[in-house]
C-alpha cells in the first residue's frame, strides 16, 4: 500500500539532495535535517456553550543559526506535527534565500475557525501564548499569520505576550494591524513577492508579459495580490480555484477574458472562498476543483496548499505551460517536480516565491525596532529589491551549475545556513 504524503519526509528529501550536492558533512546534515526545538502544546478553551475544549497545538523550530526562528501559525482542522516541522524546515531556507537575518519556526493549531466564534478564536489566541511564552519572542522567535490566522489574531497574542511579560514588544510579532505596530504593504506582499519573481523569470525567457495568462489555485490573499499585480503589469488571469465550505469541494472559475478580483470578493467568504451561485451571472463558467491546473495559459500559480501537484495532476498540465510559481508552501510533491523537471518548464520554488510575505515581516521588526514607520510605496520598493536580486542569485547558479531552480534555491540557502553553524561552532 502506497504510505499517505508526509510534508516532512518530502522537506528531507528536498534537503538531503542539497546537502549531497553541497557535500554538507554528516554533524550539519544531522543538525539541519530535524528541529532544533519542537513544543506539543494543550489549550483548554471555555467555549461559548460553558464546556471546556482542549485544543492541540505546535510551535516547531528548525533553526536560529542565522537569527530568532520565524514563521507563521496556522489554524487548521488536519493539522500534524510532521506538517509543521515541514514548514518549520521551509521558513529557514526562505529566510536565507532571500538573506535576511532570522531563522526559520511554524506553528499550529488543530482547529477549524469556520466553526468558532471570535471569542473562542481568541481564547486559543492567549492559550496558545501562554503555553509557549517562556520560549518565543522578539529576540528568540517570532510568529506571524498564516492559513486562517489574521491581524486580529496576533494582535490577541501580542496583548497576551505584553501582559505576561510587562512590557510593550511589537517586534515580537509580525502581520499586526496597521495602525498597532503593522508594516503598510504587508497584505500585499507575498502575492506581489510572487509576481516579481515572475516577472524577471519572464524577462530572462523572453517573454512579454502582457502576452502571458495564468491560472491561479486559491483566492486568499496570496492568490488575490497575485492576480491584482500581474493584471497591472498586463498579463491576464482566466482561472481560479477555491474551496467551497458548504460543499466541502473545491471549484474552479473560468473568465476567459480575465478575472476581475473585486467582483470576486464581492462574493467571497472570509477564508477566501467563492460562492459559486453567484458566478455565473458574473460570466464565470464553473468547473471542478482541480481544473485550474488544466488550463491553457503559460503561468501556473499554486497558490492555496500543500500537495496540489501530484503525480496524477502534473500529467494534466498543458504544453503551452512555461512557468510554475509556487505561492503555496509544498505544493509540488517530489514525484511531479520530475516531471515538470523533465519538461523544462521553469519553476519558482516555493520558497523563492513566496518569501516576500517573511520579507515585509522582517520589514515590519525593522520598522518597530525603529518605532519609525515608512510609506507603502517604501516598503514595495525594498521588497521588489529583495525578491529581484534573490530570483536572480538563484537563477544564476541554476544557470551556472545546471541545477534545476528548486535545487540552486535549496543549494543557496542551505550553504548559507550551514556556514552559520559552521562558524558559530555548531558543527
Ligand atoms: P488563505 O487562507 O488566505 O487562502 C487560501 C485559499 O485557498 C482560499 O481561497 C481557499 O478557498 C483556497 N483553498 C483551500 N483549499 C483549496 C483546494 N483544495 N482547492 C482550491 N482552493 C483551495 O491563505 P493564503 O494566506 O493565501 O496562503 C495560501 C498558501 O500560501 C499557503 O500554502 C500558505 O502557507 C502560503 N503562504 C502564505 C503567505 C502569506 O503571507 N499569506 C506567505 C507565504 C506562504
Amino acid at each position: 500500500m502506497k504510505s499517505p504524503f508526509n510534508p516532512f519526509e518530502m522537506a528531507q528529501a528536498q534537503f538531503d539532495k542539497a546537502a549531497d550536492v553541497l557535500g554538507l558533512d554528516t554533524a550539519t546534515r544531522e543538525l539541519l535535517r530535524f528541529p532544533l526545538r519542537e513544543y506539543h502544546i494543550a489549550i483548554p478553551v471555555r467555549m461559548d456553550d460553558g464546556t471546556v475544549k482542549v485544543f492541540r497545538g505546535f510551535r516547531i523550530q528548525h533553526s536560529d543559526a542565522r537569527g530568532p526562528c520565524k514563521g507563521g501559525i496556522r489554524f487548521h482542522p488536519h493539522e500534524t506535527a510532521d506538517t509543521v516541522r515541514a514548514l518549520a524546515m521551509w521558513m529557514t531556507w526562505k529566510c536565507a534565500v532571500v538573506d535576511i537575518p532570522l531563522g526559520g519556526g511554524k506553528g499550529g493549531v488543530i482547529c477549524d475557525p469556520h466553526h468558532l466564534s471570535a471569542r473562542e478564536q481568541e481564547g486559543i489566541c492567549r492559550g496558545w501564548i501562554r503555553q509557549v511564552a517562556k520560549n518565543v519572542g522578539p529576540v528568540n522567535d517570532v510568529p506571524a499569520p498564516d492559513v486562517m490566522t489574521t491581524p486580529q489574531h496576533m494582535l490577541w497574542m501580542l496583548d497576551e505576550f505584553e501582559v505576561i511579560n510587562g512590557g510593550k514588544y511589537p517586534g515580537f510579532i509580525t502581520g499586526k494591524p496597521v495602525g498597532s505596530g503593522g508594516s503598510l504593504g504587508r497584505t500585499e506582499a507575498t502575492g506581489y513577492g510572487v509576481v516579481y519573481t515572475i516577472r524577471e523569470a519572464l524577462k530572462l525567457m523572453g517573454i512579454d508579459i502582457k502576452t502571458t495568462k495564468a491560472s491561479v489555485q486559491g483566492f486568499g490573499n496570496v492568490s488575490q495580490y497575485a492576480i491584482r499585480l500581474f493584471q497591472q503589469l498586463g498579463g491576464k488571469v482566466v482561472c481560479v480555484s477555491s474551496w467551497d465550505q458548504g460543499d466541502q469541494v473545491s471549484y474552479s472559475f473560468r473568465k476567459l477574458t480575465g478575472v476581475d478580483v473585486d467582483e470576486l470578493l464581492a462574493i467571497t467568504d472570509r477564508f477566501g472562498g467563492i460562492d459559486k451561485s453567484k458566478v455565473t451571472g458574473l460570466g464565470y463558467e464553473v468547473l471542478p476543483g482541480g481544473a485550474w491546473i488544466e488550463q491553457d495559459v503559460e503561468i501556473l500559480i499554486p497558490a492555496a496548499l500543500e500537495n496540489q501537484v501530484t503525480g496524477e495532476t502534473v500529467l494534466k498540465i498543458k504544453p503551452s505551460v512555461k512557468v510554475i510559481a509556487e505561492g503555496a508552501n509544498g505544493p509540488t510533491t517530489p514525484e511531479a517536480d520530475k516531471v515538470i523537471q523533465e519538461r523544462g518548464i521553469y519553476v519558482i520554488p516555493d520558497f523563492l516565491a513566496n518569501a516576500g510575505g517573511v520579507t515585509c515581516s522582517y520589514f515590519e521588526q525593522v520598522q518597530c525596532n525603529m518605532n519609525f514607520f515608512w510609506e507603502k510605496d517604501e516598503v514595495l520598493q525594498k521588497l521588489d529589491t529583495k525578491m529581484t536580486s534573490a530570483f536572480h542569485a538563484v537563477a544564476e547558479l541554476a544557470k551556472k551549475r545546471d541545477l534545476y531552480m528548486r535545487d540552486a534555491a535549496y543549494v543557496i540557502a542551505v550553504s548559507r545556513v550551514a556556514k552559520a553553524c559552521k562558524d558559530r561552532g555548531w558543527a
